[in-house]
């Protein structure tokens, strides 16, 4: 006998066969972000900028060496699998001082370097000499994503600490626990909102959409043409900049008026969520210039201080 089966059946039935949660590796993630936003600087008139963002990822890559946070206790873990919670919530989980000694080898890194604005260095040293309650009401205060940082030159650094210690989490998780049932507009491990999605290239995910997660880089699956904010299926389209790489587009919705960066992985193997979306902001222009608002920010964008 032969049943027909609707696309959205398909898709259900061939998810199952591809993983669903991809935990990071924080032994080679940062030192690939750093390898991409090098390439990347050395062919864009934002060169300065994304050379300090490699500069990070390159001293995310140390700290991540240095540092292994424990999980919560089973518990905890077994409790939020349960109730369906994120097991490692960026607002709400008790972090450990490790995130504290991230930021310390991040700072001592870049202020190392003498390839940057003295503003660097000025943010490096105020970030060292903080005491503990201090920079741990930064790390709350940068968690509660509301926009409302009052402190955005040291920022980048404060979440580039905070990225180093949830994937450091996230990478002991047992994931494959904790894969969503429905499709999730948050990180199914930390809760945090993805900073874009790819389309991989690899098997066994090859040609499936999966959101990066924008604070513990775990990935997950998330069928295409469905907007990744508001869930909606109609009125989903793609944007570029014209004669630009073929393996970044903008997917806005005009329900809801948002878009998120899609890469392409067949297009470019190289592609990166979090280096290419910084690489990529003439695609953010043209995107604010039709009336769409970004769905969520990009953690390692700089703002110099006033
Ligand atoms: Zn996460
Ligand atoms: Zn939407």
């Amino acid at each position: 006998m032969q049943r027909i089966l609707d696309p959205a059946q398909i898709e259900g039935l061939t998810a199952r066969s591809v993983p669903r949660l991809l935990a990071p590796d924080p032994a080679r993630l940062y030192a690939r972000r750093a390898a991409r936003l090098r390439a990347l600087a050395a062919q864009d008139s934002l060169g300065g900028y994304l050379g300090f963002a490699a500069a990070i990822a390159a001293a995310q890559h140390e700290a991540a060496a240095a540092i292994a946070p424990a999980l919560p206790d089973p518990a905890a873990l077994a409790r939020a699998r349960e109730h369906g919670m994120p097991p490692l919530p960026a607002q709400g989980l008790a972090r450990g001082a490790e995130w504290r000694a991230a930021l310390q080898c991040i700072v001592g890194e870049l202020a190392r370097s003498t390839a940057f604005p003295p503003a660097v260095a000025a943010v490096c040293a105020r970030l060292r000499d903080a005491a503990p309650a201090a920079l741990e009401a930064m790390a709350t205060r940068l968690l509660a994503a509301d926009g409302t940082d009052p402190d955005p030159a040291a920022a980048p650094f404060v979440a580039a600490a905070l990225q180093v210690y949830w994937s450091a989490l996230a990478a002991r998780l047992d994931v494959a626990a904790f894969a969503p049932t429905a499709p999730s507009a948050t990180c199914p491990a930390c809760g945090s909102a993805p900073v874009a999605s790819i389309v991989k290239s690899a098997a066994p995910s090859s040609g499936y959409r999966y959101l990066h997660c924008a604070l513990c880089a775990t990935e997950w699956h998330r069928v295409r043409v469905e907007c990744t904010a508001c869930g909606a299926t109609q009125g989903v389209a793609y944007q570029s900049i014209e004669g630009g790489p073929a393996a970044i587009r903008a997917e806005s919705c005009d329900g809801c008026r948002r878009y998120r960066k899609i890469f392409y992985a067949e297009h470019d193997p190289e592609v990166e969520p979090l280096a290419d979306d910084l690489a990529s902001i003439a695609l953010d222009l043209l995107l604010a210039d039709a009336g769409f608002a970004r769905a969520s920010a990009n953690p390692l964008l700089w703002q110099p201080p006033g």
